[in-house]
């Protein structure tokens, strides 16, 4: 599940946010988990199947 990294531009506030490949192709309205704001940005995505690669 892909992890979506977002900074809120009101409070600064990072946060993360793990969606489905449906749901994000939804365009989902983020809010910020601290002042509920929906001004973030999203920073990068990260794909949890990567970290567990070792081989
Ligand atoms: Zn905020």
């Amino acid at each position: 599940m892909p992890i979506y990294e977002y900074i809120c531009k009101e409070c600064n506030h990072e946060f993360i946010v793990s969606l489905s490949f449906h749901e994000a192709e939804m365009k989902p309205e983020i809010k910020c988990p601290h002042c509920n704001s929906p001004k973030v940005e999203k920073k990068f995505s990260v794909f949890t199947a990567k970290t567990s690669k070792k081989s």
